[in-house]
């Protein structure tokens, strides 16, 4: 390397260092900040009974029974039982062939990334069925930059509002369709090109409620995307700027399952 090659070298490192520690040290005053309270950790998971929302036609879907009491045992434990998609839950791509990855094979790094915030609260208050458009993602883009390799992407439609409300968070219509929103395929497609690690909406399901083919689980889960489903209140999430760590259970092939959601807030 020439004297001047080595010099334009050096220029271009500390021009990247530049851009760098910013960032790196506002993640690290992120993380120092979560004991005192000054980063904000919200829990985007709802508490698992047997009062939430199954999906239309789930007849069994949580059971907790009690194995040993403090009065008898000295110690307390149940036991209990679930399905897989219910309450707050991760679909490992297992869950829609093309998809193959099961709940427990997600690597943990793919878990945790910065959260893009899209809000069609607007538009699902005037049309239940709305689906959001790939241009909805550009505009975002255009406010906050290119959507980064990793990001975990969630749709925020105001019905977390309605839950554990089962007939308003539904939905549905006399032939027992339900109507909430969701991303579009186009969407979808677009956010598998950027190469996200996730999906995530405060709805039953990333396809919009009326979804009779399931366009969206396919083609995301198809790329190896995983979705969270049934999100908690969204309405603290910045557009921008937060972290989000998803924790799935880690059951050996397993469709997917209830996922522990924290996002840490700037
Ligand atoms: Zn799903």
């Amino acid at each position: 390397m020439s004297a001047v090659g080595r010099s334009g070298f050096l220029a271009t490192c500390a021009a990247a260092l530049m851009i760098l520690l910013p960032q790196s040290s506002r993640q690290n005053s992120m993380l120092e900040g979560i004991p005192s309270g000054k980063t904000r950790v919200l829990d985007l998971s709802y508490a698992i009974s047997d009062k939430l929302v199954p999906w239309p036609g789930d007849e069994k879907f949580f059971e907790a029974k009690v194995n040993a009491t403090v009065e008898k045992n000295g110690y307390f434990t149940r036991s209990f039982w679930m399905l897989e998609h219910y309450g707050t839950h991760l679909d490992a791509p297992a869950h829609f062939p093309p998809g193959k990855t099961t709940v427990d094979q997600i690597p943990a790094r793919k878990l945790m990334g910065p959260a893009v915030v899209l809000d069609v609260r607007t538009e699902g208050a005037k049309d239940a069925d709305f689906q959001l458009p790939a241009a909805s993602v550009e505009e975002w883009e255009k406010r906050h930059g290119r959507i980064l390799e990793g990001a975990i992407v969630l749709l925020r439609t105001g019905w977390a509002s309605r839950w554990p409300d089962a007939q308003r968070y539904r939905n549905q219509d006399g032939q027992g369709k339900m109507h909430f929103p969701g991303f579009s395929a186009g969407a979808a497609k677009l956010l598998i090109e950027r190469k996200v690690s996730g999906l995530g909406c405060d709805t039953m399901s990333i396809d919009y409620g009326a979804s009779g083919d399931f366009a969206v689980h396919h083609l995301a889960l198809g790329a190896g995307l995983y979705h969270l489903e049934n999100l908690a209140d969204l309405s603290e999430m910045p557009e921008s700027g937060a972290f989000l760590v998803a924790a799935p259970i880690k059951l050996e092939g397993g469709s997917g399952g209830p996922v522990r959601v924290f996002a840490l807030l700037p």
